[in-house]
């Protein structure tokens, strides 16, 4: 509707002068359209210049390839109309003679075609609109075609071989912009409202044309027509230049946007990190600790379970099983380090009479006296006393000599024969023979025949009466 409106405009315009010309009388009006032609052209020149060579500083800054076909465009086209309105090349040339017939159509088609070329990067229509590329192409080929035709033709059709393209590529670029697509509506409604504007320019010169109007006249009116064009074109430039820059900030703005969130996500990502860290070490820490409880538990339950194996429950000393790891390990040991081992064989003497008389419970209770006995009399931590069975007790002496075996038997002999028993306030009275032997490395002797040994010395204590002590020498036993 605007469009409709500012077409209007511009054809209203131009109508009325040209009523009024013919009102007046054209003739009347040459001399002083001549002169007002030549003052304009003065002004076009100046200006045309100025805008041709701000829009090639523009297209630098900017470094627009559209811009600086803008810029060649202006120079081209405001050429064109200076050559249109009486100014010819041939003064730059003056040799070729036949570019007087031919430089209106060439700058006109040159700029046509610029301005096409123009139209095609700001729409980008090679990519987005093949059929209205695919159009201006075939123009632009056509238009090359009507440059030979001004050889031709008579000078006085120069001006028509001029407009006819112009008005083509005009209709084809209405057409293009009606047909474009293009996200910034603005944009192609501006470009609209130019070449509509543009056209009906285009049309007013062809009434002239027909009203008989000069060539000085319709020159007036290229003229106006550029400047016009030269302004909504800037526009347009200024325009597209703002919505880039506004999108550029946008962009901007968003991608800030983004890396603060990222930034933010990225924060709390590391802290989600260091909290499951921290629970993990937690747990860790937790896990560890109830281990080591159930470790030291089961360590406990070991120790207890080992003890159980190893220690004779009613008398609180070692077992048989013990003493047969024991000995072994001792004997070993004497072997390597050429230390003596001494056995002491201890036997209560007529347990079965103890028994008998006070029943076996307070033959235990004998037992356990008997063996807390032995226990204290057991001075060094290396001696091993054990309860090899029944009421017998042997006790394993690591680096001890017969004499040093032979004085502790003597001892556990008298400290049991002092021994009173009290059973209900009785008194009971026990006595052991104690068989002693000292292994000193003989050869041929495993522990065995050392108990061997020991066992002989105390068949030997109760051979001799009791409550004493034997000695049996392995070389004996051997012999
Ligand atoms: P001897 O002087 O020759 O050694 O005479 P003794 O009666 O001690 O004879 P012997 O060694 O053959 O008998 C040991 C007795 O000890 C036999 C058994 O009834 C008793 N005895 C063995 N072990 C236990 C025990 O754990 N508790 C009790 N109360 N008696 C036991
Ligand atoms: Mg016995
Ligand atoms: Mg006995």
């Amino acid at each position: 509707m605007r469009n409709l409106f500012s077409a209007s405009i511009w054809l209203f315009i131009p109508l009325l002068m040209s009523a009024m010309a013919s009102a007046e009388g054209i003739a009347g009006l040459e001399q002083p359209i001549l002169i007002l032609q030549l003052h304009l052209q003065h002004i076009f020149i100046g200006s045309s210049l100025i805008l041709s060579l701000m829009c090639f500083a523009w297209a630098k800054a900017l470094r627009s390839y559209s811009m600086a076909i803008l810029a060649l465009f202006f120079t081209i086209k405001s050429l064109g109309i200076l050559v249109a309105g009486g100014i010819s090349l041939l003064a730059l040339f003056t040799h070729s003679i036949h570019l007087l017939n031919a430089e209106g159509v060439l700058l006109s088609n040159l700029s046509n075609m610029l301005f096409f070329i123009f139209t095609v990067k700001l729409f980008t229509l090679k990519k987005r609109e093949k059929n209205s590329y695919q159009l201006l192409l075939r123009l632009a080929i056509i238009m090359m075609f009507t440059v030979p035709l001004s050889f031709v033709f008579s000078h006085s059709y120069t001006w028509l071989l001029t407009q006819i393209p112009i008005s083509m590529s005009l209709l084809a670029l209405l057409y293009v912009s009606k047909t474009i697509k293009v996200d910034d509506e603005a944009l192609s409604k501006i470009f609209s409202l130019i070449i509509i504007v543009q056209l009906s320019f285009n049309t007013i010169a062809y009434l002239l044309y027909y009203l008989s109007f000069s060539t000085q006249a319709i020159n007036c009116l290229d003229m106006l027509s550029f400047w016009v064009m030269a302004i909504m074109v800037t526009y347009l430039m200024g325009h597209r230049y703002y919505c880039h820059l506004r999108d550029e900030k946008l962009a901007q703005q968003q991608a800030t946007a983004s890396a603060q969130a990222s930034n933010l996500a990225q924060q709390e990502l590391s802290a989600l990190q260091d909290e499951s860290q921290e629970q993990l070490e937690s747990r860790v820490q937790e896990r560890t600790l109830e281990l080591n409880i159930a470790l030291q538990e089961l360590e406990a339950v070991n120790q207890e379970l080992k003890e159980k194996n190893t220690l004779d429950e009613l008398s609180g000393l070692y077992n048989r099983r013990y003493y047969d790891q024991k000995i072994l390990a001792e004997f070993r040991r004497s072997r390597r380090n050429l230390t003596p081992l001494s056995l002491i064989l201890v036997d209560i003497d007529h347990f079965k009479n103890v028994n008998d008389s006070f029943g076996h419970l307070v033959g235990d209770k004998c037992i356990v006296e008997v063996a807390s006995m032995i226990k204290s009399l057991l001075r060094r931590s290396s001696d091993v006393g054990c309860r090899y069975g029944g009421e017998e007790f042997c006790l394993i002496l690591p680096e001890t000599d017969e004499k040093g075996a032979l004085a502790l038997a003597e001892e556990i002999c008298q400290s049991i024969r002092q021994k009173n028993i009290y059973n209900n306030e009785k008194i009971i009275r026990l006595t052991v023979s104690c068989g002693v032997t000292t292994y000193q490395q003989e050869k041929d002797v495993t522990p065995e025949i050392i108990f061997e040994c020991v066992d002989k010395a105390l068949y030997k204590a109760k051979q001799a009466g009791r409550d004493q002590v034997q000695v049996m020498p392995i070389k004996m036993l051997k012999s």
